[in-house]
């Protein structure tokens, strides 16, 4: 299977937004298949492995739902259950401990 190609935006001025709504130092950010940085180098984000892989789950979820599909899910589960308990973010930190979800992925 072909992996998924995605690529790293630092000093992203979306994550930054982010990191300033969730009140946090640093942020990454999925959209699309640009993993969106923020308060973190690129080196700093690829040498933590469970981050790399929170992330990387983001990215195959926007395969699974597409772009319009992703976001309106997030948006919603996140009104709903809250950040923390939206599935979508759940899942992504089950996957932290999971090193098969970066076979499908390559980041460039
Ligand atoms: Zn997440």
């Amino acid at each position: 299977m072909e992996k998924i190609r995605c690529s790293i935006q630092v000093d992203s001025g979306l994550a930054r937004i982010a990191a300033k709504v969730m009140r946090v130092k640093a942020v990454a950010m999925v959209l699309g298949r640009t993993i969106h940085l923020y308060g973190a180098s690129r080196l700093e984000f690829l040498s933590d492995i469970a981050w790399v892989r929170h992330e990387a789950c983001h990215v195959m979820q926007y395969q699974q739902y597409g772009m319009i599909g992703f976001l309106t899910r997030y948006l919603y589960q996140s009104a709903r259950w809250g950040y923390y308990h939206n599935p979508l973010e759940v899942a992504a930190r089950k996957a932290e401990a999971d090193p098969g979800i970066l076979e499908g992925i390559e980041i460039i």
